[in-house]
């Protein structure tokens, strides 16, 4: 799932959100752009669960991903879970990631711990591969009619689909196929997403109709073989999307598989079908193509490894094998985050666990079928603990009200060099007014008796002249604090992705400020340092998120400008 750049100090973590993480595989600089979720469900039990998140640049490497793999099978296997099939869509990193795990299409599964899991592709993305490149390519394939022992060929065409639907409609009243509509015909760029209308072209009832015309001499009798692709298609999608025990519609395929349904001849025609068939004018066989054989082969070992291990498992509901409930999943925290479609990383992890927490019960009018799961997860403890806070009394004043009321100001204030010092000082006024600390000599550390030039700032923000509610920060404070926020967006540009960033930061921040100034006071000198620190730091760390947002917006609003233009001069 895709999610916008955006940066985010999370305190709990002690890390920046928004950067490529992949847990245990570590943090790297890039920023994240998508979320990579794993999930699992039951083959016979109607149960799912979320069970790890990544975030990765849009760059994630096969190599990384099939280590992610194999982390994740790994926790499953540890924690008692028989894992017996994953499922992907047909992205190019996916099946690159399950071919290094040592998956093929004549051989697709992975060995990991002497344990098969059986790898497949989510055949309702397969089905809208399959009628996206039928649009644009007629399909040369092998009929039932053969003459010398050579095998004839057929060339399907999706014109005669749109053929069929013009004859069909010059009924005035009733039609063969009435679902059948232009957006099925000539889908846009979003209804091409849509699996149900490449179900419903793909249908029983566009075949029939389409056989009927043909015999009743109203279409050309070469369009039996698009007629029979069809109708082909129809019934191998329905062997994969089986969810009933009994005959539901009357659709022997739609039923769940057994040793003696109809499921496994079909898929030995299938299987032949493609390996046969050709996109004419379509320089390669598309990835779609090959994904079918294999994903047909692993649902075919899925049935043989569940009915020999287990006596009791007499059926196999196809449909479990899609990543439907991955995909509500999704639709889930987008609705969580306010129906926003590219959520930050900070919110699409708020989603995630409001999803989980309201046990996905998620409706949508999303492309996929709704799905029944029961969630496994019951114990939520971890997820509600409240943040580990490891701050002092000083820091949560600051995030409280310090921070809130200097963001701001100094924001607007540091872009003008000039004004640097004085909202420095104004910053520093605020970390002294909000010193828990009433000690006589420390206030003499940090408070200037005297108004410098570095105070005309505060001045003028002050709202009465008669009651000076801000303080005048000594120089020694106003520089320390200074070199402290420099020193800390150094060490930001290059290393924001690291996690422990307060500790390192600390260790830096006490040993490359000359604290000196501090000495006057021995008793709370180490105190005075850490309530510095901890002022400094969380103003620092927003400030720095606040800056790169602002440039990811910017980036986003000259690219969405771009192509604007390149719209509008037709490139
Ligand atoms: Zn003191």
């Amino acid at each position: 799932m895709s999610i916008k750049k955006n940066l985010f100090y999370n305190k709990k973590e002690d890390i920046i959100e928004g950067y490529q993480d992949h847990a245990l595989q570590g943090r790297s600089p890039q920023m994240a752009t998508h979320a990579l979720v794993f999930m699992i469900g039951g083959i016979r039990k109607k149960l799912k669960q979320p069970i790890a998140y990544y975030f990765s640049s849009g760059s994630v490497t096969a190599d990384r991903l099939s280590v992610l793999i194999k982390e994740v099978l790994q926790h499953c296997f540890d924690a008692g879970v028989n894992i017996s099939a994953t499922v992907c869509d047909m992205d190019g990193v996916n099946k690159r990631a399950l071919s290094i795990l040592g998956a093929s299409v004549e051989q697709p599964y992975i060995l990991l711990n002497n344990r098969e899991v059986v790898t497949i592709f989510d055949t309702p993305h397969l089905l809208k591969c399959f009628r996206n490149m039928f649009l644009k390519y007629d399909i040369k394939c092998p009929t039932n009619i053969t003459s010398n022992d050579q095998i004839g060929f057929g060339v399907a065409k999706w014109s005669h689909i749109k053929e069929f639907y013009e004859t069909d409609n010059t009924n005035p009243n009733f039609v063969f196929a009435p679902c059948l509509k232009q957006e099925h015909l000539n889908p846009n760029t979003k209804q091409k997403m849509k699996v149900k209308l490449a179900a419903q072209v793909l249908s029983h009832s566009v075949a029939a109709g389409m056989y009927a015309k043909i015999s009743q001499g109203e279409l050309s009798s070469e369009a039996v073989t698009t007629a029979n692709v069809i109708a082909n298609m129809d019934k191998l999608f329905d062997c994969v999307n089986a969810c009933t025990p009994d005959l539901r519609r009357g659709k022997p395929y739609s039923t769940n598989m057994t040793n003696n349904t109809p499921h496994l001849t079909h898929f030995t025609l299938m299987k032949n079908f493609f390996k046969e068939m050709t996109f004419l004018g379509c320089k390669r066989a598309p990835p779609s193509q090959e994904g079918w054989i294999w994903s047909i082969n692993g649902i075919e070992r899925i049935w043989r490894n569940l009915s020999s291990k287990h006596k009791s498992i007499k059926s196999l509901e196809t449909r479990r094998l899609q990543q439907d409930p991955l995909e509500n999943l999704f639709g889930c925290i987008r609705a969580n985050c306010g129906c926003n479609s590219n959520p930050t990383a900070g919110q699409f992890v708020a989603g995630l666990k409001t999803a989980v927490l309201s046990n996905l019960s998620f409706i949508g009018t999303g492309n996929c079928e709704e799905d029944q799961n029961q969630v496994i997860l019951t114990n939520f403890k971890s997820l509600l603990s409240p943040p580990t806070d490891t701050h002092t009394a000083y820091a949560t004043i600051l995030t409280d009200e310090l921070e809130e009321s200097v963001n701001s100001t100094f924001e607007c204030s540091l872009e003008e060099s000039s004004g640097e010092i004085q909202a420095c000082a104004y910053v520093c006024g605020f970390i002294v007014k909000n010193n828990l600390n009433k000690c006589e000599i420390c206030e003499k550390i940090f408070v200037s008796e005297t108004q410098e030039r570095s105070h005309t700032f505060i001045n003028f923000k002050e709202y009465s002249d008669l009651k000076k509610s801000l303080k005048y920060a000594s120089k020694n404070l106003i520089n320390c604090i200074e070199s402290s926020a420099t020193m800390i967006y150094d060490f930001l540009e290059a290393e924001a992705y690291k996690k422990k960033l307060k500790g390192t930061i600390k260790v830096l921040f006490k040993n490359s400020i000359n604290w000196e100034f501090l000495d006057e006071c021995p008793e709370h000198k180490d105190m005075n340092i850490d309530y510095l620190f901890n002022s400094v730091f969380h103003i620092c760390m927003k400030r720095f998120c606040i800056l790169k947002n602002r440039q990811f917006a910017e980036e986003y609003s000259a690219s969405a400008l771009k192509r604007k233009i390149d719209i509008l001069q037709n490139k």
